[in-house]
């Protein structure tokens, strides 16, 4: 059996509010199904390499300045990575990551990995709380804290709606973007354990195949309980 690697980028600078949780909850949804799986951490002055899944989590503005020079260096591999449509997940300060800059709340200007061609500004109120959104494959709740406003060009399309919390912006209703196989979102959590079918979808997508369902009573009744309790 093939074996499956996960790319975990940044996960010494990047990992707010227990984002590298998906991490775990990636690797264990597929081993339980079976598949052989290898997390490679991915730091400063590492290629990105080969992977199957990459994911990038959350970060503090001091953070991404530290690894904005190194991500320049990374970008053409982002970029190929995104437009070839691998499965990338991408929170908060990783969702920003992959546009063409942040500018702070400061005015500092941070040229990124142009992946896609969205930009966040920073803005004086943070856009803190709990947060829940309607995707093509169900509900998703989440915690967010960000300063940056992000805003899509109009053939990108957010990953969903928002039913409670700010969103990209706090304006236009949308969270996160889904571009191909790529999957932003502002929700730390970390995300996935609480919504098993967000996970699952991203496992479908990344593994190419139809996945036996796990027992996630928990999973869910979590979930259900948080979607209540929020809206
Ligand atoms: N530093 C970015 C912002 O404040 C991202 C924060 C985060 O990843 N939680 O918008």
């Amino acid at each position: 059996m093939n074996t499956f690697k996960i790319a975990h980028l940044y996960p010494d600078e990047m990992n707010l509010y227990g984002d590298g949780g998906n991490v775990r909850c990636l690797y264990f949804r597929l081993a339980k199904r079976g598949f052989d799986v290898r997390v490679r951490e991915v730091k400063i002055g590492d290629r990105l390499g080969n992977f199957d899944l990459l994911f990038i989590g959350g970060g503090q503005d001091r953070e991404m300045k530290i690894i904005s020079r190194d991500l320049k260096r990374k970008s053409d591999e982002l970029c190929y990575a995104v437009q070839s449509g691998k499965t990338i997940l991408a929170i908060c300060g990783g969702f920003q990551l992959l546009g063409e800059y942040y500018q702070s709340a400061s005015g500092e200007v941070m040229e990124l990995s142009g992946a896609l061609d969205f930009y966040t500004v920073g803005g004086k109120e943070r856009m803190i709380g709990n947060t829940v959104f309607k995707t093509p494959f169900g509900t998703v709740v989440g915690f967010e804290n960000h300063s940056g406003r992000t805003y899509l060009p109009s053939h990108l399309s957010p990953l969903g709606k928002v039913i409670r919390g700010f969103g990209n912006n706090g304006e236009d209703r949308g969270e996160g973007v889904l571009y191909l196989n790529t999957f932003s979102t502002y929700a730390h959590g970390p995300v996935l354990p609480k919504n098993p079918a967000f996970a699952d979808e991203l496992l479908r997508r990344a593994t190419a195949c139809e996945l036996a369902p796990l027992d996630d009573t928990e999973e869910t009744l979590c979930h259900n309980t948080l979607i209540k309790r929020f809206t």
